[in-house]
């Protein structure tokens, strides 16, 4: 790629990384407690490259075709592949096949096929794949809700559990459109108090985008995902 590519990813990073510290020093948290991972839909894998050169060990795909192109084009660069979209039953066993982490199970439904994906993976022995559950922040009965309901999460972590190639890491959450993100936010560290009395080992909690990373952080973040703040504005969905 050109050189002024890599010169304009790289400074991004460097301020993104800047945000992260500020915003853990301000939380009274160690820097190393939040992890980055770089959000690369709609970008191509000569970016996914230029990030790997600097340092960055996770990336993250919303949609399954693209993921699967990239995360093979990208095979030789051992980084972790976050899933992080709306997952359908009859894509989700091809999910598991190339993502490490998938952070948006958000159904019992997704468990068997996530389950078989995972298993058919090659790989050493033990090599499953790590998951978080997705909670919706939305009110109950919002339109284009994604994310489990909070009451439904023992549930989904029980299923996860019973499956020996997945393993139960945590929760993920997005803000909701028109609400203060530090509110949302808020409430989904007190969901994720419940949830870790009852799943101790599931410390994950993957919040905040390029807007509101501060505000995750100081609700407790351990990884933020973050796109258009490092790679640039994206070309508008759909
Ligand atoms: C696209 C996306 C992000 C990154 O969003 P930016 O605002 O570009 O940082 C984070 N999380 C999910 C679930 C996404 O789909």
């Amino acid at each position: 790629m050109t050189g002024r590519r890599a010169d304009e990813v790289a400074a991004n990073l460097d301020a993104v990384r800047g945000r992260i510290r500020a915003a853990c020093a301000e939380a009274g948290r160690p820097e190393d407690d939040v992890a980055l991972v770089v959000v690369t839909k709609f970008f191509p894998a000569s970016d996914v490259r230029l990030l790997a050169d600097l340092g960055v060990t996770d990336v993250g795909e919303n949609r399954h075709q693209e993921a699967q192109a990239k995360a093979a084009e990208c095979a030789d660069l051992r980084l972790r592949w976050h899933f992080i979209g709306g997952l359908q039953s009859n894509k989700a066993a091809a999910v598991a096949s190339y993502a490490d982490v998938v952070e948006s199970l958000d159904r019992p439904k997704l468990v068997g096929p996530l389950s078989r994906g995972a298993h058919a993976r090659t790989g050493p022995p033990g090599t499953g794949v790590d998951v978080l559950l997705q909670v919706s922040l939305d009110p109950p009965g919002a339109a284009h809700r994604s994310g489990a309901d909070p009451a439904d999460l023992d549930e989904l972590a029980r299923l996860v559990a019973g499956a020996d190639a997945l393993r139960l890491r945590g929760l993920m959450a997005v803000a909701p459109l028109g609400e203060d993100p530090a509110t949302a936010f808020a409430r989904l560290a007190a969901v994720r108090a419940d949830f870790l009395r009852e799943h101790p080992d599931a410390t994950v909690l993957s919040a905040g985008m390029s807007g509101d990373l501060e505000a995750a952080i100081a609700h407790g973040a351990t990884h933020v995902r973050v796109g258009s703040a490092v790679l640039g504005p994206r070309p508008a969905v759909q």
